[in-house]
């Protein structure tokens, strides 16, 4: 497994490269989530390329970059029991050098959901990921399902900008209680560790609303809303039921949806999302 830091490391080793390449764009602090994308990726690619990045440009000021965490020595042994072929860790000085102005903004698919929770989150993550492609070439790109929005923007963007690659999307990785595998979970103390569980049961519920036949938005969202509340450490962020092309908010559900909500326990601030047809 090769680990490389530069641009013109990384530029060199794809360039002996003829082979279809996948990549799989990470923040780091591997977990059963990421290691999901690289299997995917190490089945239907012959070579793996991981990108490991904490991107601080997807990060508002009052944002966890800071202290978002990090362990690179353990990342990489994952890594490699998974036979990935090539680490790209770059420092900020090689994906931000001094002069950066080019920035890439996907309209209103961002405008609201975590768009609208996280203003200039989006920005960051299409520039980012936009320069991480013009870096490796990969013929595909995978990217979690748990990151509802963040996939709707990354094909918007492959279309839009006629980028060579499939974005490839992997389901989300659940712990056995039902809550979302995360790197932000481990904000969680034991007491609201139990509380998360909230997120996965509301979800729950808005779908068996609907597979009851509830079609009406706004009496899921309710529901949705009332169960939450009675979670005393949560507190709700947001709560959608949105086509799912788009992620515009539904007022009646007759064509496939996605109920998704970010929500609050302590420090850490989590989302989900469940399909709905
Ligand atoms: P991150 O390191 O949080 O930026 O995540 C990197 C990639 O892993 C993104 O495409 C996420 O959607 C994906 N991911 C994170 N958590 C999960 C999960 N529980 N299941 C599947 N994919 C995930």
């Amino acid at each position: 497994m090769h680990v490389v830091k530069t641009l013109s490391e990384i530029r060199e080793l794809r360039r002996q490269l003829n082979s279809s390449v996948g990549l799989v764009p990470t923040m780091g602090y591997l977990h059963e989530g990421h290691l999901a994308l690289v299997r995917q990726a190490r089945a239907e690619t012959s070579t793996v390329i991981v990108s490991i990045y904490v991107n601080p440009t997807q990060f508002s000021p009052s944002e966890d970059f800071k202290v978002y965490p990090r362990d690179l020595s353990r990342d990489l042994e994952l890594l490699e029991g998974e036979k990935t072929d090539i680490v790209f860790v770059p420092p900020d000085e090689e994906m931000y050098p001094t002069g950066f102005s080019s920035w890439v903004d996907v309209e209103k698919v961002t405008e609201w959901l975590e768009g609208a929770s996280r203003p200039g989150h989006f920005r960051g993550v299409a520039t980012v990921c936009a320069k991480l492609f013009n870096i490796v070439q990969p013929a595909r790109a995978y990217f979690g399902q748990k990151d509802a929005q963040q996939v709707i923007v990354m094909k918007r963007m492959v279309a839009d900008l006629n980028m060579n690659l499939e974005i490839v999307v992997v389901p989300t990785v659940r712990e056995s209680d039902g809550l979302a595998v995360s790197s932000r979970n481990i904000y969680l103390e034991a007491e609201g560790r139990q509380a998360a569980t909230v997120l996965f049961t509301a979800l729950s519920l808005a779908k068996q609303l609907w597979q009851d036949g509830e079609k009406d938005a706004d009496k899921i969202r309710q529901q949705m809303i009332w169960h939450i509340q009675k979670e005393a450490l949560a507190q709700i962020d947001y709560v959608s039921i949105a086509d799912s092309s788009t992620l515009e908010e539904l007022k009646h559900i007759d064509s496939p949806a996605v109920a998704s909500l970010a929500v609050r326990i302590g420090k850490a601030r989590l989302i989900d999302n469940i399909a709905l047809g």
